[in-house]
């Protein structure tokens, strides 16, 4: 049983044989404007670009927000390597900051002090990049004003958290622009793919012109910049178009599987649900962290024990800072995201889990709670 599986049926085989049937069979096509302007309606904002994979859109964003090299981009160190990656693309340098201990969500006091120290000693910030971990928007009542005075956009990472909101508004609207990823483990899925979203429509022509290989509009194939073949095809909206029809539903089972995971461990002692009571939550992965010193065991037992029972789970992201690729990166940290990567277990947490699978999971994690 896998983490999170893409929860695909008769709607999106239906959705996708009208777009095969309909010609269009490219990266770009009635689709992709249709999927386009319901992603954009559902978050709230009034422009949005589909690209083939959200790492596309992070790395397109940064460029449109002018990221270059000498420059740096702020993000969170635990996060998933894609948002680091971008930023490497760009040829501007990654600085990370720790999270959270209770959310996952960057340290806010520990931006405010790497904004300070970097604008005193001169250095340019290109972005910061705010990444709503597990479905779960960062603080951006503290971010936003932050990162406004200090003269810094936000690019925000919302890969993981179409549905959730904060404060009535949703993932994805918050900063300059806002990206989404259709991947095949995410809450919903095109089997690849992802959005920009904005309020600036300079900003998302400037990422639709440089995804489409930046192209001149003239007929003889004139460039002037180095442009990116990073556009969503046309079948694959058309799969991301019924998913967002479900999109309420799956969340609503992704938060009933969250309800039982509380109900299961409410009891056990040492063990807390990651960024639990948070209402705008759309509940994409359940993490659960386990104190080993109170729990009389830890997570990497509980792992191995589903692991034999053919139950999938994994560790949090593992941090930037710990990552061989990035040693020597600049970063402010707490030890809260190394703690969170030895202490925290992702759980299976799809959507498509059924009734059966759900009894069975439940069913091995009480095997080995009652043998502790
Ligand atoms: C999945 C993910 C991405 C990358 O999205 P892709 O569509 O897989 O390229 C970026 N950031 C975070 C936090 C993610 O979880």
């Amino acid at each position: 049983m896998h983490l999170s599986p893409p929860d695909v049926g008769p709607l999106e085989e239906r959705y996708a044989i009208s777009a095969i049937r309909s010609g269009w069979v490219a990266p770009l096509g009635p689709e992709v404007d249709a999927f386009e302007s319901e992603v954009a309606s559902r978050v709230g904002t009034s422009h949005a670009v589909a690209t083939n994979s959200g790492t596309a859109a992070l790395h397109l964003g940064l460029l449109a927000l002018g990221a270059r090299p000498e420059q740096v981009v702020i993000v969170p160190t635990l996060t998933f390597a894609a948002t680091a990656n971008a930023v490497v693309y760009t040829g501007a340098r990654p600085f990370f900051v720790d999270c959270d201990p209770l959310t996952g969500n960057i340290d806010v006091d520990l931006l405010e002090t790497a904004l300070t120290r970097l604008r005193r000693d001169g250095r340019e910030v290109a972005a910061v990049i705010p990444v709503d971990m597990f479905g779960r928007c960062a603080d951006y009542e503290r971010i936003l004003p932050m990162c406004a005075e200090a003269g810094v956009p936000v690019l925000e990472d919302a890969a993981e958290a179409l549905g959730a909101t904060r404060a009535g508004r949703a993932a994805g609207s918050f900063g300059r622009a806002g990206v989404l990823s259709f991947n095949g483990n995410k809450i919903i899925t095109t089997s690849g793919g992802g959005m920009l979203l904005t309020e600036d429509a300079a900003l998302a022509e400037r990422v639709r012109y440089l995804a489409t290989q930046a192209r001149q509009p003239v007929w003889h194939y004139e460039h002037v910049d180095i442009g990116y073949n990073y556009r969503l095809s046309n079948v694959l909206a058309a799969i991301g178009r019924a998913q967002l029809r479900r999109l309420d539903t799956m969340i609503g089972r992704r938060r009933d599987l969250r309800e039982s995971y509380a109900k299961l461990f409410a009891a056990v002692p040492g063990v807390d649900l990651l960024g639990e009571g948070d209402p705008g939550d759309n509940c994409w992965l359940t993490v659960i962290v386990v104190d080993p010193d109170e729990a009389g065991w830890d997570a990497r037992e509980l792992a191995a024990h589903l692991a034999d029972r053919h139950i999938e789970t994994r560790p949090v992201w593992m941090p930037m800072h710990l990552q061989p690729v990035h040693s020597g990166a600049e970063a402010a940290l707490t030890g809260a995201a190394e703690r969170l990567f030895t202490t925290g277990l992702t759980l299976p947490s799809g959507s498509a889990m059924t009734d059966s699978h759900r009894a069975r999971v439940e069913q091995a994690i009480d095997d080995f709670l009652t043998t502790r």
